[in-house]
């Protein structure tokens, strides 16, 4: 369910702001408090507020006598005391994203900001920041995404319906050798912080690179896969530099 709440005051309010010195306002405005304290006082014009404050470590109210709310960060405090209220409410709120389908459990929208969420049951999904969320849909019914790991993968966006890792695992483990002089070792696919391709004798090698969001599009010179990257070519160890050489040697032998 979603839980998280605006909450919304409107009326003839006092609103003072402190901090190193004080602002005193008064007008019929409305104060929208967020999930995350953070307090905006709007007036009739603009879209700037006219007071706030932004993530509060503390947002008190309190409804004996004028209802006010005191919101406090740090050395901050902003005061909104209500003379004539118009009304106070709470409303649900979640995240405001793209759309990018149905949700399955419940038939709300699904909207991917970081996450992708769904308006109506809050239901979320931790994606990768480089993932596409494509139109076909996983045989669960939610949206399939996108996602280059050496491979172009196409999954659920729930993880616990399809695993990424376990996709680049069936695809890469144990497909390259570990390119430190005198290892024997190959390169496991696992998770240690993000993907990565590490040497299957850690500790005693300690290499290990971060799998790139991009598709291998062929062999460094150091003998590790290249990657096609948003940001260009490059070998799976970030610290090479020879993924450059071969592009170097071709281009000089087609000068020649
Ligand atoms: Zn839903
Ligand atoms: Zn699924
Ligand atoms: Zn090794
Ligand atoms: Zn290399």
């Amino acid at each position: 369910m979603i839980d998280d709440a605006i909450r919304v005051l409107a009326g003839d309010c006092t609103v003072i702001a402190e901090n190193a010195d004080r602002e005193e306002y008064r007008g019929r405005v409305t104060t929208i408090v967020k999930p995350d304290n953070t307090v905006l006082v709007h007036d009739a014009d603009g879209y700037q507020p006219v007071a706030w404050l932004t993530r509060a470590d503390s947002v008190s109210s309190d409804r004996t006598g004028d209802f006010t709310l005191v919101a406090k960060k740090d050395t901050q405090t902003l005061r909104i005391a209500a003379h004539d209220q118009d009304g106070f409410a709470h409303y649900p709120t979640s995240a405001a994203g793209t759309p990018v389908g149905d949700c399955p459990d419940c038939g709300g929208a699904l909207v991917r900001s970081s996450d992708v969420t769904c308006v109506s049951c809050g239901d979320r999904y931790g994606v990768p920041a480089d993932a596409m969320i494509r139109d076909d849909r996983c045989d669960c019914g939610l949206p399939k995404m996108r996602v280059e790991r050496g491979l172009a993968f196409s999954i659920c966006l729930d993880r616990g319906c399809e695993s990424l890792d376990a996709a680049v695992k069936e695809a890469f483990d144990r497909e390259w050798d570990c390119p430190e002089q005198g290892c024997d070792g190959e390169l496991r696919i696992l998770r240690r912080g993000g993907l990565i391709a590490g040497c299957e004798h850690y500790p005693d090698c300690e290499v290990g690179f971060a799998v790139p969001a991009g598709v291998i599009d062929g062999e460094c010179a150091c003998g590790l896969p290249t990657f096609e990257t948003a940001s260009g070519i490059r070998c799976l160890d970030a610290t090479c530099d020879r993924a450059l050489d071969g592009t170097l040697e071709a281009d000089s032998a087609a000068d020649d």
